[in-house]
């Protein structure tokens, strides 16, 4: 296996891109925020098998973050991320510090209008415009053939494929389903917050989730009695909910009876805290039958 390049700036990221942009190689893009899991590892393995080179971003994206949120505690671990990227198969890791992406005098952003204030965004402003911002940066320096994001973020992954396909941007948006431990809870780097545990009692998002769609499963077509469903779960665990909903394709929430057709669109989305520490997970309502990987290019929204 090639030894891994690591880069930290947009000009050494460009150079180290040129030989491979000269003979039309294949790229392949996966933006992270580090403190590489399993999650990401399987996005990589992807891209990498998929593209003839992968680039590999590590960036705890300031733009992202409320004031009031966990900024400067989010885990950080460069020497493990570069071995994990390495074994997945990356050639390239961008490590650029915050001023390399916002230098002084920056003045611009991007903002999927609708789409980052739903759900996820009512309950961090702003959290989709930095992540939309970032993003478009990367996808920029990069000009990837391909981009991979995790389903386990679902609106972001709706957001980027909007972006993507608002500005005509000249890559594939892949979205990679959601890695889970053998409890069922989603890999996240801020599991790391919780003890081993506090992640066994945080098992009880996918319970829940898992309960919704099998009242599905058994006959149950209203919205709110599938939803109480994951609420009589999420009670047995000390859980401080932010919302459990239902989603059509654009991100609404759905209510009263659902029609087979809007069941087979519906994705469920929970966020929440338990001990403090911010959870979010999603499941198709019926698994295996949702093709759709959040809103496509051109979907009304
Ligand atoms: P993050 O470092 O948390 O910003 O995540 C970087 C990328 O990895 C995003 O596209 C995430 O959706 C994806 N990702 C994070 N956790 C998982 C997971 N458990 N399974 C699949 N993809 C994931």
């Amino acid at each position: 296996m090639p030894a891994l390049q690591t880069v930290t700036t947009p000009a050494e990221l460009r150079s180290a891109l040129a030989e491979a942009r000269r003979q039309g190689q294949s790229v392949g893009l996966v933006p992270t925020m580090g403190f590489l899991h399993e999650g990401h590892a399987t996005l990589i393995r992807r891209s990498a098998a998929e593209n003839a080179l992968t680039v590999v971003s590590v960036f705890v994206n300031p733009t992202q973050f409320a004031p009031t949120e966990d900024l400067a505690a989010y885990p950080r671990d460069l020497a493990r991320d570069q071995t994990v990227a390495q074994e997945a198969g990356a050639a390239l890791l961008f490590h650029p510090q915050p001023q390399d992406m916002y230098p002084p005098g920056h003045a611009t952003s991007v903002s999927v209008a609708g789409l980052s204030t739903r759900v996820e965004g009512a309950s961090r402003p702003g959290h989709f415009d930095g992540v939309a911002t970032v993003v478009l940066k990367l996808l920029n320096l990069v000009q990837p053939t391909r981009a991979y994001f995790g389903e386990k973020d679902w609106q972001q992954l709706a957001v980027v494929r909007r972006m993507a396909a608002d500005l005509f941007l000249n890559t594939e948006v892949v979205g990679v389903p959601t890695v889970r431990a053998q409890s069922g809870l989603a890999l996240s780097s801020r599991n790391s917050y919780l003890s081993a545990e506090r992640q066994a009692q945080a098992a009880v998002v996918s319970r829940a989730l898992r309960a919704v769609q099998a009242a599905y499963a058994g006959g149950e077509q209203d919205a709110q009695a599938l939803l109480a469903a994951g609420h009589a779960v999420l009670a047995q665990e000390p859980v401080d909910l932010d919302y459990l909903h239902l989603l059509d394709a654009e991100l609404q929430p759905l209510q009263g009876q659902l029609t087979p057709q809007q069941a087979a669109q519906a994705r469920l989305v929970f966020a929440g805290r338990l001990h403090a520490v911010r959870l979010i997970d999603n499941m198709p309502l019926v698994p295996g039958e949702q093709v759709q990987q959040g809103p496509t290019p051109g979907a009304p929204l």
